[in-house]
């Protein structure tokens, strides 16, 4: 199949990658010419695991190209994917900016009959949008059919994810799209549900809001357990095993973040809004997790009342481990805190520092490896769960550290662990180590 993907940020630059590890003839469409330049050469500009190695095959292979222009992207294409950003919009619902622009210019550039489908996270009944929208300013009398496809790989694993997910949604009301879309997709040999435009949309945001729901839940249940003298991991391997429950997604942090839970579950409540129906179970998930961003910097604060001078190296920088990503990143909410308290910053993490020099403060100090940014500290506080900052040897935390004392967002060391290294250490849900 001849595909040409639209956007060629996280969603679209892994579909296509993919699509074209598929054997399909793939070209990725971007506004930013510098993006679409790097690509070309066979770089990724983000981080994913194996996704340059299939990126310079398939550029090799001559299966994949990317180009800033629309006209020749789409010519004698079958199938045109939107995978640009649906950003959070000020009153929370999401931000059809991207998309409205995309579907002008492949209106506008568009010369032969095409299935469009939407990967892009949009509300219920944009996909009947985004048809009229083309329709409405197509150059050529062509003929167009439309399905959803929403996306589910997780950032840090999106390669493995598209060849290894649970399941690919496809919705439309045309029988010959959910066909095509079918072939499209038989070569990652996954479970295939086939569903109506509006369900597929639905789908994508209730399996977001569930998500986000269990981490919010678990996030309630740990700062209970902490105030009782409970451990939240005990009780979330309790919970687990029952299989009603399942144990995925009951780690107790510092919250979700990233480009997607934050949006789609605002999303999600403002869709509600606009048919007059409330949200409550979502609005507290929300709620929730704003204040539990919050939690570790107060736990800072409760164990040193003045932080003015201290030296706090921060662990993890990006909004969750194997990626670069920095979106609703917890650090941006955690170093703002500490540089207005008057804290000297040090940190560390092994793939999100470039982008985080873009949006944190310039005060912070970066470091290339863990042991120097604790080096001589009072606080080290861990943000992201990267491998790497869980293997770390607690005992090193004692050796470099001034005063060792550890504030753990993410729950990476067992606290029997803790307990014997000797160092004072906070985490969450669990009793603190002293
Ligand atoms: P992103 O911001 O990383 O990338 C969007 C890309 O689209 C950028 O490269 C941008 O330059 C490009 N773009 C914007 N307007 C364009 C236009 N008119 N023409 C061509 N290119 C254009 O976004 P993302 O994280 O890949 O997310 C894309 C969509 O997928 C969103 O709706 C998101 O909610 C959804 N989604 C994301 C994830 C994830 O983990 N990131 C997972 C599932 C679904």
């Amino acid at each position: 199949m001849n595909i040409v993907v639209i956007g060629t940020g996280y969603v679209g630059l892994v579909t296509g990658v993919c699509l074209s590890e598929l054997g399909h003839n793939v070209t990725c469409i971007d506004i930013d010419e510098d993006k679409v330049n790097t690509l070309n050469k066979g770089i990724s500009p983000i981080y994913e695991e194996g996704l340059t190695e299939l990126l310079q095959k398939n550029i090799e292979a001559g299966n994949l190209d990317f180009t800033t222009d629309y006209k020749k992207g789409l010519k004698g294409k079958q199938m045109v994917y939107i995978a640009v950003g649906t950003p959070q919009g000020e009153d929370g619902s999401a931000d059809l900016t991207y998309i409205n622009k995309a579907s002008k210019d492949i209106a506008l550039n568009l010369e032969n009959d095409i299935i469009i489908v939407t990967k892009s996270t949009v509300p219920v009944g944009t996909n009947e949008h985004i048809k009229e929208l083309i329709k409405s300013n197509l150059i050529k009398n062509v003929h167009l059919k439309i399905a959803s496809n929403p996306e589910f790989l997780r950032q840090g694993s999106a390669v493995y994810d598209t060849f290894n997910g649970d399941r690919i949604v496809i919705g439309s009301d045309d029988e010959e799209a959910l066909e095509a879309l079918e072939k499209v997709n038989a070569g990652f040999h996954l479970p295939i549900v086939k569903t109506d435009l509006r369900s597929a949309e639905m789908i994508k945001y209730a399996s977001n809001a569930f998500l986000a729901t269990k981490i919010s839940f678990i996030n309630e249940m740990a700062n209970l357990s902490e105030k009782i003298g409970a451990n939240i991991d005990h009780v979330a391997a309790g919970m687990g095993m029952d299989k009603r429950i399942g144990n995925a997604f009951l780690n107790a942090g510092i919250g979700y973040g990233g480009s997607c839970f934050p949006k789609d579950t605002r999303a999600i409540i403002s869709i509600g809004k606009n048919v007059n129906y409330d949200m409550p179970i979502l609005e507290s998930v929300v709620d929730l997790n704003d204040r539990q961003r919050g939690i570790i910097v107060d736990k800072v604060a409760d164990r040193f009342p003045d932080i003015k001078g201290k030296k706090v190296a921060v662990l993890g920088l990006a909004f969750k481990p194997n990626t670069d990503d920095m979106r609703e990143a917890p650090s941006i909410l955690v170093t703002e805190k500490l540089l207005e308290e008057g804290a000297v910053v040090n940190v560390y993490d092994p793939v999100a520092s470039e982008n985080a020099k873009s949006i944190l403060s310039d005060e912070l100090n970066y470091y290339s490896n863990i042991v120097d940014a604790i080096k001589g500290t009072d606080i080290t506080i861990i943000l992201t769960e990267w491998k790497e900052i869980k293997e770390f040897p607690l005992e090193n935390y004692k050796e470099y550290m001034v005063e060792p004392v550890v504030f753990d967002g993410r729950n990476c060391y067992e606290l029997e662990d803790a307990s014997k290294s000797g160092l004072e250490y906070h985490s969450i849900g669990r009793p603190t180590i002293k």
